[in-house]
């Protein structure tokens, strides 16, 4: 959300599963099929595509079980169902092209039938969980894949190879390949008609996709005509070059600084401002800060023993201006790059407080 990422290719393999979600729900939406009608060899005349064996252990008695219960609905539940999933599925085109508004259906409309929307979640999140998982996964038939089936750590390397970024999407921090998560970001929870589509699965660190930042949290104004608009979105509207970092000046002067996200256009504030509400930016980037200047001090105190002299304010603040520059170089592959540009380039322009500790060091003994 912070970085602009794109889709590797091998998103193809999860659109392929996205069209096999659709021609299993239009089956079992239709008016003629009820329980009787759904067995192993139905689901695999729907389908076609995948090998018989894999069909099979999609299904399970389990996943059977559920597409039984969403057949026998009735037939005014089966078109809402059908339109949700219809609506829902097609928001990644329609913010790809420049769509800021977008009503996702989710499964609002079933709170008077809790079964039936228990049936439907279970179901389509059965397509991300288990058959996502490691060892799992979806080899479209005539798309290339290097080898076996696009399964979720398969999905996360092609991701990161694609978009050459070194860091997390949401948080700039670290984001190791191998132990990247895929965050929903509309939570499959509430809206398991995304469970699978590309555009809603981002790969995130283990802290961002956690309950306690981002998690289940529904980036939207629910229920809003325009839920969609005051929000960024992983894919299709990134944060990248939207906000600035700011520093408030601090009310007393061992008072760790807060800072503040503010929109570049003063018409995308909601945005930041609810981007912030989702990741707690401001407060995770506020405990980084004092790790990130101890190190420059630490460079400082290197420099100052080397050459023996003290640091007047115009080098440091022109080394400062350098560590912004270096800092806005290594975007999108050194973590926080976007905190170490901000400091760095307030401190050279004069911030009082970060100048003023920074060149305490020369009151240390060399
Ligand atoms: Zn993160």
């Amino acid at each position: 959300m912070l970085h602009r990422i794109q889709l590797p290719p091998e998103a193809a393999h999860l659109r392929w599963a996205v069209d096999l979600q659709e021609r299993l729900l239009r089956g079992l939406c239709d008016p003629a099929t009820n329980a009787g009608t759904v067995t192993l060899a139905w689901v695999q005349g729907l389908w076609n595509d995948p090998p018989k064996p894999w069909v099979k252990k999609f299904c399970g008695r389990k996943g059977l079980a559920l597409m039984r219960k969403i057949a026998d609905a009735n037939a005014a539940e089966k078109d809402s169902l059908l339109a949700a999933f219809l609506n829902d599925s097609k928001c990644g085109q329609a913010f790809a092209s420049g769509a800021v508004r977008f009503r996702l259906h989710g499964l609002a409309a079933f709170s008077a039938n809790p079964a039936l929307a228990k049936s439907a979640r279970d179901l389509f999140e059965r397509f991300y969980k288990p058959q996502f998982d490691a060892g799992a996964g979806y080899s479209a038939p005539g798309v290339k894949l290097a080898k076996g089936q696009l399964d979720r750590p398969a999905f996360v390397s092609a991701f990161a190879r694609h978009n050459d970024l070194g860091v997390c999407p949401y948080c700039d921090g670290t984001l190791t390949p191998s132990r990247a998560e895929v965050d929903h970001f509309y939570p499959k929870s509430e809206y398991p008609f995304l469970a699978l589509l590309p555009e809603n699965l981002v790969p995130a660190c283990k802290g961002c996709n956690s309950i306690q930042v981002k998690g289940v949290q529904v980036p939207l104004e629910v229920g809003a005509t325009n839920e969609t608009a005051d929000w960024f979105h992983p894919y299709h509207r990134t944060a990248d070059g939207d906000f600035r970092v700011e520093f408030l000046p601090p009310r007393m002067n061992d008072e760790p600084r807060q800072l503040r996200l503010t929109a570049i256009d003063p018409n995308h504030q909601a945005r930041v401002k609810n981007l912030n509400g989702l990741l707690s930016l401001t407060e995770y980037w506020g405990n980084r800060l004092r790790h990130r200047m101890q190190a420059k001090i630490a460079a400082l105190r290197t420099r100052r023993r080397n050459q023996k002299g003290r640091l007047d304010e115009t080098g440091l603040r022109e080394q400062l201006q350098d560590w912004a520059k270096e800092a806005a170089a290594g975007r999108r592959h050194l973590e926080f790059s976007i905190l170490e540009e901000a400091w760095c380039r307030a401190a050279g322009d004069g911030d009082a407080q970060f100048l003023e500790e920074l060149l305490a060091v020369n009151n240390e003994p060399c």
